[in-house]
């Protein structure tokens, strides 16, 4: 069984005292591989590796440089997209899809900002003219990133490219239930020639190696990706050392179905906002809200969308495959005895392949149908295949409703009637609205993130890249 190990400066290293942690594979529940169970020494090491790459090599290689390199690892991934994917499948239990939809991702984030490098432009500022004034965007220096298990490869590829793109050299925790693909980029990354200490990635768990990371006085600036109640604690560990901190949190994302809609178009986006990657997704479409005059219609035709889901093991490629961990599966089933315990009715359920392994993290997606709006259910991320329906009359309403949890991701409307997408775009919040599509095939190019429980800065596009710099104001007075 294999053990992977940390990678710090290029070089493969088991954590100091050998300790590690197992590695289960959630479609059959087995434990297939073991990580470095590391903690504060070796992210030391990490830190010291990424400040002396940051000090000479790579910190000093020229933006065109930085650039094609970057562009060769973007093609070093895509020469390993069925190694990478079958890695992340095994680890995360991911359909076949998903996992190469993540593996392609990830190369198509060095290909975006490997791009950019060389266009991170200052500005020049008009003052008295005897001065010229100038910004220059200069990098953080080390940059920690804290990753969790739902897309491994993507919130690495979307933090790390854009951090390294800025010129920073990174440390990366991945998240102890998915670190496999990681570790094997890392490894892409260097046979493609990146700097020693220009990446390097510590596995363990999150109170030890993660709390670590959070707690570091030489990382200058932390991008998490993770739970609302982690992110207060990494926020609270980097506030000791005044380090600024970008937040992707949770959500409970709406989408909003006006009787006006394309119903038709709808119903499969709707379904697959909640089932893609078991409804492990921070902007899940979690909360459908439907206009009452097509409520119970709509709610009908998507209960059979959700009977005809097939939920079973990771490499039959099902719509819905396993959930992470026993743990989540057991956080999972708890919110549908509340429902059961709470009188909610259950409108739909998913089918279970018959061939489905005995151990694995199972859960059928789960249509729940006139949620309270102010229900628990409807408020707190569930984060499985479970969607909450819930009635609503008016614009205003509606309005009310998807606004009304502490979250603020991402939100879906379903309208024909052009004044009102605006209307809805404009009043929602959230960080990006989708308008008769959802996630707009998730594209590396548009900016992400939310506000509230759901954090603040943004990664992807180009904000990311300004999100890694700092700005510098250099006046110059030249009589
Ligand atoms: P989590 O907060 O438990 O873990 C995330 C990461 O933090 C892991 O690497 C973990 O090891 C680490 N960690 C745990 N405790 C830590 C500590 N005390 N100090 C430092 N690091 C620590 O989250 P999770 O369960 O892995 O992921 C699910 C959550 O992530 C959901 O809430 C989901 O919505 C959110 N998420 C958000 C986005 C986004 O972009 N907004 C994307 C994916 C997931």
């Amino acid at each position: 069984m294999t053990t992977y190990m940390n990678f710090i400066d290029n070089e493969w290293s088991a954590a100091y005292d050998g300790r590690t942690v197992e590695v289960l594979d959630p479609s059959t529940g087995e434990v297939f591989a073991h990580i470095a169970r590391s903690g504060g020494s070796e992210i030391g090491r990490a830190v010291q590796a990424a400040r002396h790459a940051f000090e000479g090599d790579w910190g000093n290689m020229a933006p065109a440089a930085r650039s094609r390199l970057l562009l060769r690892i973007a093609q070093a991934l895509l020469d390993h997209v069925d190694e990478l994917a079958a890695l992340e499948q095994r680890d995360t239990g991911k359909p076949t899809r998903q996992a190469r939809a993540d593996a392609l991702a990830v190369a198509r984030y060095f290909e975006f900002y490997g791009g950019a490098v060389d266009k991170i432009h200052g500005q020049t500022i008009p003052y008295p003219q005897e001065f010229t004034v100038l910004t220059l965007r200069e990098p953080h220096g080390v940059t920690g990133h804290i990753v969790p298990w739902n897309y491994p490869l993507q919130i690495f590829g979307r933090s790390v490219a854009a951090a390294l793109a800025a010129g920073n050299a990174c440390v990366v925790k991945p998240a102890e239930d998915a670190c496999l693909s990681l570790l094997r980029v890392a490894g892409i990354m260097a046979e493609a020639g990146l700097p020693p200490g220009a990446l390097n990635i510590v596995t363990g768990l999150g109170n030890e190696a993660g709390a670590a990371l959070a707690a570091h006085p030489g990382i200058d600036h932390i991008s998490f990706t993770g739970s609302p109640q982690t992110g207060q604690a990494v926020q609270q560990a980097a506030a000791a050392n005044f380090v600024p901190v970008t937040l992707e949190l949770g959500g409970k994302s709406p989408q909003l179905v006006f009787s006006d809609a394309d119903i038709e178009a709808a119903l499969p986006v709707l379904l697959n906002a909640i089932i893609q990657n078991a409804g492990q997704t921070c902007s899940a479409g979690s909360r459908v809200l439907v206009q009452r005059a097509i409520y119970s219609d709509v709610v009908g035709r998507l209960a059979e969308h959700f009977k005809a889901s097939r939920t079973g093991a990771a490499a039959d490629d099902p719509d819905c495959g396993p959930l992470i961990n026993a743990r989540q599966l057991g956080r999972v089933q708890a919110y549908l005895q509340d429902a059961d315990a709470s009188g909610i009715s259950v409108a739909a359920r998913g089918q279970l392949d018959s061939n489905a392994p005995a151990g694995g993290f199972y859960q059928v997606p789960v249509l729940l149908s006139d949620v309270p709006a102010e229900h628990r259910l409807a408020q707190e991320e569930i984060f499985g295949p479970v969607l909450c329906a819930i009635p609503f009359d008016t614009e205003e309403e509606a309005l009310r409703i998807a606004n009304g949890t502490p979250y603020g991701l991402v939100a879906g409307v379903w309208t024909q009637d052009g004044g009102r997408q605006f209307r809805m775009a404009r009043k929602l919040r959230a960080g990006q609205v989708f308008i008769n599509n959802y996630g707009a095939a998730g594209g590396v190019e548009l900016p992400f993130g939310g506000s509230g429980q759901s954090g603040y800065g943004r990664e992807k596009g180009f904000e990311a890249l300004y999100g890694f710099t700092r700005l510098k104001t250099v006046a110059l007075r030249h009589g």
